[in-house]
């Protein structure tokens, strides 16, 4: 069975997620911004073997952790978007303007496309690609969980900043009805930062999506 646990790093409380198949033990962490060290412990004290790096998308809370630990533990990188380059490329100047240690940027092993799935232990995620917040976000859905890792494009009663380079609040108010509702009112999601809530909740009280 497919399971997860969230793990908050770096100052900004960022919900670092490992997806793990509680059989073979094998796991993949979603969003290592920092404290790769806690990570590891925290991965190694459920005796998980880490094999994947997801990313949503290359803020630094995000992904700075990301060229680290792919270099520690030899992982393949999956995603972003390649819309999320410029990002990328920004990580060093990122780590330097919000005091984090040094970080350094990487390369992709493999980019993220709307209507691609990533792989699991034979557990299949779904990605969508979710623009707004940065132009290159990408979601994982896990059907079988009832489960979508959205970062920052939607949070319990609130939505994503737009005001960075390449924002849009329309795009990503449509990137949240067209994409993120379809996988159903019922659906848990985990955003990049705070509490969990479900996408009917959501529709029902967050005053940026209300009704929608
Ligand atoms: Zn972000
Ligand atoms: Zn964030």
């Amino acid at each position: 069975m497919l399971r997860y646990f969230t793990h908050p790093v770096t100052h900004f409380a960022q919900n670092c997620s490992i997806v793990y198949d509680d059989g073979t033990l094998q796991a993949a962490i979603i969003d290592p911004g920092g404290d790769i060290d806690r990570l590891l412990a925290a991965i190694a004290g459920k005796g998980l073997k880490l094999e994947q790096i997801w990313l949503t998308h290359a803020h630094i809370d995000h992904a700075g952790g990301t060229a680290a630990l792919a270099q520690r533990l030899q992982l393949p990188i999956i995603g972003p978007h390649p819309a999320d380059q410029f990002w990328i490329d920004a990580l060093p100047q990122q780590g330097a303007m919000f005091g984090f240690p040094a970080v350094d940027a990487f390369q992709p092993t493999r980019w993220l496309q709307d209507g691609d799935t990533v792989e699991l232990a034979g557990h299949v995620l779904h990605v969508r690609h979710c623009p707004g917040h940065t132009p290159g976000h990408v979601v994982f859905h896990s059907p079988e969980m009832g489960r979508a890792f959205v970062g920052d494009v939607l949070f319990a009663g609130s939505i994503g900043r737009t005001d960075f380079p390449q924002g849009d609040h329309a795009t990503l108010i449509a990137s949240i009805t067209q994409r993120l509702w379809p996988m159903g009112d019922e659906t848990v999601f985990i955003p990049g930062h705070g509490p969990e809530s479900t996408f009917g909740a959501e529709r029902k009280t967050n005053p940026y999506v209300r009704g929608t």
